[in-house]
């Protein structure tokens, strides 16, 4: 039977160093508040079956924005030390009492699913396990005046970093006693286990998974996420005689269908546009001519699948897809999450990364008389 894991995810700190005036946690990476990131990463994995954030006294309304629409474990209140912070996160899962438990900092927001897959491996078969990389400078040992009191092997030294993973109800023991005996000072929890006279097993990290704390490091992180570009589509199509319209990929029943070579999805066409757009590649008409009669009557999501491909083929990553339908009739609201997840099927993104809405055109122009829908399409997407 697989272990039931549960993720701690640390927003605790204080720290200002990265320059903003809000905790670094909470600053933008990419558009998105950095802790996002982790609950998303944990809350992603199919493995993991809790997400318990732990969080500064204070920051309630912080982490509310940053964690909005996700389903995460109501947030824990931390202690003054990461130690105190990661007791807390584990005396909330008490009621759960996961098999495995992982805790990770969210100044590490660049974790991967494989990260954690190894985490999770390599946690399952050892009782506490913390994934390393081999240093490529040389570390010195000094003394408080600075000067080099040995020079440590390098082979023999790793960089170690989080998720680190334990089996949970040694570390919750462990860090009892560690509280017990007045000890509050552990800089993570691989150390407190080894004083709890654990062995600790090493997995493979990832160099990329690095932390942010300074200034310097958000702004290096920043241009490492490469050439984010947007682009936009347009697409109407006309009503004619049918039973239903396709928007978005998904059939609507509708006293009328929608006219074109295709099956006429205006919603799919604009986003084709849209990608296309942010390739600087075309548009829908130069890739699937009306003229060709292979495309008559085709499923659009055909089209998207392709504008998707070639974003794929360009090394990129779709950020975000946001549409407006205009039309009168057929309402939308009812259709509208089945459209996103259609979309975001399509696409292969998280539904939280498409956005459909709708409007009338007030009983304006040729949407307003009924004659037909318009879309308007917008596409956010990383280059590399
Ligand atoms: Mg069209």
């Amino acid at each position: 039977m697989a272990p039931r894991v549960a993720a701690i995810v640390l927003a605790a700190g204080r720290g200002v160093r990265s320059g903003g005036r809000i905790p670094k946690q909470y600053r933008l990476l990419d558009g998105e508040p950095m802790v996002r990131r982790s609950l998303r990463l944990f809350l992603g994995h199919g493995g993991i079956s809790v997400v318990q954030p732990v969080i500064a006294a204070g920051d309630e309304a912080l982490f509310e924005t940053a964690a909005a629409d996700l389903a995460v474990a109501a947030p824990v209140m931390g202690g003054a030390t990461r130690q105190a912070s990661v007791f807390a996160g584990l005396q909330a899962l008490v009621p759960l009492a996961p098999d495995l438990v992982l805790v990770h900092d969210s100044a590490r927001p660049f974790a991967t699913t494989e990260l954690v897959d190894r985490a999770i491996a390599a946690g399952s078969a050892h009782a506490a396990a913390i994934p390393a990389v081999a240093v490529t400078d040389t570390i010195k040992s000094v003394d408080a005046g600075g000067r080099v009191v040995t020079t440590p092997d390098r082979a023999t030294l790793r960089a170690v970093q989080t998720p680190q993973a334990f089996r949970y109800s040694m570390l919750i023991e462990a860090h009892r006693r560690a509280a017990a005996a007045g000890r509050d000072d552990f800089t993570d929890d691989a150390a407190l286990v080894e004083w709890a006279g654990k062995s600790v097993m090493t997995f493979p990290g990832d160099p990329q998974n690095v932390k942010l704390t300074t200034a310097e490091d958000f702004a290096r992180a920043q241009a490492a996420q490469g050439d984010m570009r947007t682009g936009m589509g347009f697409d109407v199509h006309a009503f004619g005689d049918g039973d239903h319209v396709m928007l978005g990929g998904i059939a609507i029943a509708h006293s009328r269908g929608l006219t074109g070579h295709s099956d006429a999805d205006v919603v799919l066409h604009a986003l084709v546009d849209a990608i296309l757009g942010v390739l600087a590649d075309g548009d829908i008409g130069s890739h699937f001519p009306p003229s060709d009669p292979q495309w008559r009557g085709a499923s659009s999501d055909r089209f998207l699948a392709f504008a998707v491909q070639r974003v794929a083929a360009r090394g990129g990553r779709i950020t975000h897809l946001d549409v407006t339908i205009v039309c009168e009739a057929p309402k939308i609201g009812p259709h509208r999450d089945a459209i996103r997840r259609r979309i975001a099927a399509i696409a292969d993104l998280a539904p939280d990364r498409v956005a459909v809405k709708a409007t009338t055109s007030e009983g304006l122009g040729f949407t307003g008389r009924g004659e037909g829908i318009a879309a308007f399409a917008q596409a956010t997407i990383r280059l590399p």
